[in-house]
């Protein structure tokens, strides 16, 4: 028995956790014994078990941990059973269409298990070697893609909130430094600055308001454009809000152009907003978390074209690349204007011993320690290939296409748009009732009794005010018979509004 003098605590079973090269065994038993039971939770054949969240109450004792016992690995996975993998949300399942969850590849939960285990903290170079250069290659493969030139670079963020964040950093720095000689850097707010003002799409992602908010900017920094039918910025306003702006005495710094809006997968028409941001010399951001990762087909890539023309680019492979979160890149068309985040800290990266060919990633990033996200990437590039993704990728976009077709002559939807991308969004309306208010509620009662039946998890988003449904399809392996079984259930259950309100 090993005694902790210290602490007085007997610690010999427990010291065996830790993994190491006397772990082998208990390393290799204890992933296989989890693998069993997550395997059970792809053997559930309803989405969600549709419990209340009053039905965890009676399982508090397993939600908090008891200082005074140790489980054993068995006990831990029967008590994680019982507690999530048998209630939790899976996106695997046909019937999930709510939101941009996609489900995920083989390869990369392979390379997510071994990015944990060797934990590899990508920061550094010291602290990742050969890791730094595959994160590298990662990005240098997707600008490539996007044909950015060859200043371009990136860098692995938490998620496309963050390298929006990065986008709006950058280009107020940047128009700061190049206008106004200003290091906000160095010495912080200006200002000039509340006089900044960002341009992006009335369907553009909350985040580019959120960003700019946490900027010290506000939301009233950010322009919504008006779209077209097909949700769309318009340019013609566009150019008339930059003007306006303008005639205030603001200073626009840069337009957000969406590759793929969230709700409705639409497009920007990238060209003609890359020429706008070139004639007024502003930054010229492309968010395409969603929609980014169509590059790699062929029926969407000229959806993209434009897209080699930005200043950033965003993009979420944990959406459209089916891989778990995180993984997301920011990416810059040339980078120098990393120096905009570049903290050189003695104990990590002293900047006297700064050598181009031992890269630190870490002056790239917002982040500190941070996860060798790219390896789960190179493992389904390696065994899937970009062919097959652009082709998973058509697939959903075709199955969304199809759902329209099967719909949209029904008298029973009213539909918001033809798909662009693999979102359907539409509002069911009940023959007999004519308030907008009425058929508000009835679409978020169905949405709402599906979920907790367990059947079918719908998205809901609001278009000019009122409530609509949302399918968003990121599956390859759905087909159009799970999708209208869940049609089906949505009109059932707009039916039986009345026999139960
Ligand atoms: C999802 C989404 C984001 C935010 O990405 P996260 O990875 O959730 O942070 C940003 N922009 C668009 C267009 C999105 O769809």
């Amino acid at each position: 028995m090993l005694l902790d003098t210290q602490t007085n605590l007997v610690i010999d079973r427990e010291i065996e956790q830790f993994f190491d090269s006397q772990s082998k065994h208990a390393y290799e038993e204890y992933i296989q014994k989890a693998m069993r039971y997550v395997t059970s939770f792809l053997d559930r054949n309803q989405f969600y078990s549709g419990d209340f969240i009053s039905d965890f109450t009676s399982k508090q004792h397993l939600i908090t941990p008891d200082p005074n016992i140790n489980l054993t690995i068995d006990e831990a996975l029967d008590e994680i059973k019982e507690l999530y993998l048998d209630h939790t949300i899976a996106f695997h399942h046909p019937a999930y269409v709510a939101h941009l969850n996609c489900p995920v590849l083989l390869p990369a939960i392979v390379g997510d298990l071994v990015a944990s285990s060797v934990n590899t903290a990508i920061e550094t170079w010291d602290q990742s070697t050969s890791a730094t250069l595959i994160e590298q290659e990662m990005i240098r493969w997707i600008c490539s893609e996007m044909r950015l030139p060859d200043t371009s670079d990136g860098v692995f963020t938490s998620g496309g909130t963050q390298s929006n964040f990065m986008a709006l950093l950058l280009a107020r720095d940047d128009y700061a430094f190049k206008h106004f000689g200003l290091n906000l850097k160095e010495n912080g707010w200006s200002e000039v600055v509340s006089k900044f003002r960002f341009f992006c799409s009335e369907k553009a992602h909350f985040s580019i308001k959120k960003n700019a908010a946490l900027m010290g900017m506000g939301y009233n920094a950010v322009i919504p454009v008006a779209v077209d039918d097909k949700m769309k910025m318009k340019p013609d306003v566009l150019v008339q809000a930059i003007e306006k702006e303008k005639q205030s005495g603001n200073i626009p710094v840069g337009i957000i152009a969406t590759a793929g809006t969230t709700d409705f997968g639409s497009f920007d028409p990238l060209q003609t907003i890359a020429k706008i941001a070139r004639e007024y010399d502003i930054w010229f951001h492309v968010d395409g978390a969603y929609g980014g990762s169509y590059i790699l087909t062929e029926t969407h890539q000229h959806l993209l074209s434009g897209i080699e023309q930005a200043d950033s680019v965003t993009i979420d492979f944990h959406k459209t690349m089916f891989q778990p979160v995180c993984s997301s890149a920011f990416l810059v068309r040339d980078t120098k204007h990393f120096k905009y985040v570049s903290y050189y800290a003695d104990y990590l990266n002293p900047l006297e011993h700064r050598d181009e060919e031992y890269p630190n990633l870490i002056e790239k990033s917002i982040q500190t320690t941070r996860r060798f996200d790219a390896l789960k990437l190179w493992f389904t590039l390696k065994m899937t290939g970009t062919k097959t993704l652009g082709a998973f990728l058509e697939k959903v976009h075709y199955l969304a296409l199809d759902l329209y077709y099967n719909i949209k002559d029904d008298l029973y939807f009213d539909i918001a748009h033809k798909p662009e991308l693999s979102t359907l969004v539409f509002r069911y309306i009940g023959l007999n009732v004519d308030s907008d208010t009425l058929h508000d509620t009835i679409n978020l009662y169905i949405k709402n009794t599906l979920f907790k039946s367990g059947q079918a998890s719908v998205a809901s988003t609001k278009l000019d005010g009122k409530v609509y449904l949302k399918f968003t399809l990121l599956n390859p392996k759905s087909t159009i018979d799970d999708l209208l079984n869940i049609i089906q259930m949505i009109k059932d259950t707009g039916k039986d509004y009345k026999n139960h309100n």
